[in-house]
Protein backbone atom coordinates (compact mmCIF):
# COMPACT_ATOMS: atom_id res chain seq x y z
CA UNK A 1 0.00 0.00 0.00
CA UNK A 2 1.31 3.26 -0.99
CA UNK A 3 0.83 6.03 1.68
CA UNK A 4 1.01 9.56 0.04
CA UNK A 5 1.47 12.27 2.23
CA UNK A 6 -0.58 15.57 2.38
CA UNK A 7 2.65 16.87 2.88
CA UNK A 8 4.92 15.64 0.68
CA UNK A 9 9.22 16.14 1.93
CA UNK A 10 10.83 18.88 -0.13
CA UNK A 11 14.03 18.26 -1.14
CA UNK A 12 15.75 21.43 -0.07
CA UNK A 13 19.16 21.89 -0.96
CA UNK A 14 20.77 23.68 1.84
CA UNK A 15 23.43 25.83 0.31
CA UNK A 16 24.25 29.20 1.90
CA UNK A 17 27.03 29.76 -1.25
CA UNK A 18 26.52 32.78 -3.02
CA UNK A 19 25.92 33.17 -6.56
CA UNK A 20 28.82 34.18 -8.50
CA UNK A 21 29.35 37.83 -8.43
CA UNK A 22 30.25 38.19 -12.15
CA UNK A 23 28.34 36.07 -13.90
CA UNK A 24 25.22 35.22 -11.20
CA UNK A 25 25.72 31.33 -12.02
CA UNK A 26 24.08 29.33 -9.07
CA UNK A 27 26.64 26.36 -9.83
CA UNK A 28 28.53 27.58 -7.46
CA UNK A 29 31.16 25.78 -5.46
CA UNK A 30 33.58 26.05 -2.52
CA UNK A 31 37.09 25.07 -2.80
CA UNK A 32 39.37 25.40 0.64
CA UNK A 33 38.59 28.98 1.21
CA UNK A 34 37.62 29.97 -2.27
CA UNK A 35 34.28 30.24 -3.95
CA UNK A 36 34.63 28.82 -6.97
CA UNK A 37 32.49 29.50 -10.31
CA UNK A 38 32.34 26.56 -13.54
CA UNK A 39 30.78 29.07 -15.48
CA UNK A 40 33.29 31.81 -16.10
CA UNK A 41 36.07 30.70 -14.17
CA UNK A 42 35.67 33.72 -11.36
CA UNK A 43 37.38 32.80 -7.60
CA UNK A 44 36.87 34.64 -4.68
CA UNK A 45 36.63 34.50 -1.01
CA UNK A 46 33.79 32.71 0.56
CA UNK A 47 32.93 35.30 3.19
CA UNK A 48 33.14 38.17 0.57
CA UNK A 49 29.85 39.81 0.14
CA UNK A 50 28.98 39.54 -3.12
CA UNK A 51 26.22 42.78 -2.78
CA UNK A 52 27.57 45.04 -5.31
CA UNK A 53 25.33 44.90 -7.78
CA UNK A 54 26.74 47.17 -10.22
CA UNK A 55 29.12 44.30 -11.15
CA UNK A 56 27.76 42.73 -14.40
CA UNK A 57 28.85 40.91 -17.05
CA UNK A 58 28.27 40.51 -20.87
CA UNK A 59 29.14 37.27 -22.78
CA UNK A 60 28.91 36.95 -26.57
CA UNK A 61 27.19 33.63 -27.97
CA UNK A 62 29.73 31.80 -27.72
CA UNK A 63 30.05 32.40 -23.40
CA UNK A 64 33.26 34.47 -23.92
CA UNK A 65 33.17 37.81 -21.80
CA UNK A 66 32.93 40.62 -23.31
CA UNK A 67 34.85 43.59 -22.15
CA UNK A 68 34.84 47.43 -22.71
CA UNK A 69 36.35 48.51 -25.97
CA UNK A 70 36.41 44.93 -27.51
CA UNK A 71 35.49 44.44 -31.11
CA UNK A 72 32.69 42.14 -32.36
CA UNK A 73 31.09 40.41 -35.18
CA UNK A 74 27.51 39.85 -35.41
CA UNK A 75 26.47 36.13 -36.29
CA UNK A 76 23.21 36.78 -37.34
CA UNK A 77 21.55 39.68 -39.76
CA UNK A 78 19.62 41.99 -37.19
CA UNK A 79 16.83 43.94 -38.43
CA UNK A 80 17.17 47.57 -36.98
CA UNK A 81 14.24 49.78 -35.47
CA UNK A 82 13.27 52.51 -37.95
CA UNK A 83 14.87 51.68 -40.52
CA UNK A 84 14.58 49.37 -43.67
CA UNK A 85 18.21 48.42 -43.90
CA UNK A 86 19.61 45.65 -41.36
CA UNK A 87 22.56 44.72 -39.87
CA UNK A 88 24.19 41.95 -41.98
CA UNK A 89 25.84 39.07 -40.25
CA UNK A 90 29.22 38.99 -39.78
CA UNK A 91 29.19 42.85 -39.56
CA UNK A 92 32.03 44.42 -37.36
CA UNK A 93 31.12 46.45 -34.84
CA UNK A 94 34.39 47.75 -33.41
CA UNK A 95 34.94 49.65 -29.37
CA UNK A 96 31.74 48.31 -27.81
CA UNK A 97 30.46 49.50 -24.81
CA UNK A 98 28.85 47.35 -22.56
CA UNK A 99 25.12 48.15 -20.73
CA UNK A 100 23.66 46.66 -17.68
CA UNK A 101 20.60 46.17 -20.01
CA UNK A 102 18.39 44.41 -22.13
CA UNK A 103 20.50 45.42 -25.47
CA UNK A 104 23.76 45.08 -23.48
CA UNK A 105 26.28 46.29 -26.02
CA UNK A 106 26.18 50.04 -27.08
CA UNK A 107 28.34 50.86 -30.21
CA UNK A 108 28.51 52.64 -33.52
CA UNK A 109 28.10 50.84 -36.63
CA UNK A 110 29.22 52.41 -40.03
CA UNK A 111 26.03 53.17 -41.67
CA UNK A 112 23.88 53.54 -39.48
CA UNK A 113 25.49 55.10 -36.24
CA UNK A 114 24.55 54.50 -32.73
CA UNK A 115 23.36 51.41 -31.48
CA UNK A 116 22.13 49.24 -29.23
CA UNK A 117 23.03 45.34 -29.77
CA UNK A 118 22.06 42.60 -27.94
CA UNK A 119 25.45 40.14 -26.90
CA UNK A 120 24.04 37.29 -27.93
CA UNK A 121 23.75 38.31 -31.40
CA UNK A 122 27.22 38.69 -31.47
CA UNK A 123 30.92 37.01 -31.22
CA UNK A 124 34.09 38.38 -29.95
CA UNK A 125 36.24 39.44 -32.94
ZN1 LIG B 1 30.84 33.18 -12.85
Amino acid sequence: MVILSSQPKRRIIMSDLSPCPLCKSAYTYQMNDLLVCPECGHEWSADQKTEDLSVFVVKDSNGNILQNGDSVVTIKTLPVKGSSQSIKAGTKVRNIRLVDSDHNIDCKIDGFGAMALKSEFVKKA
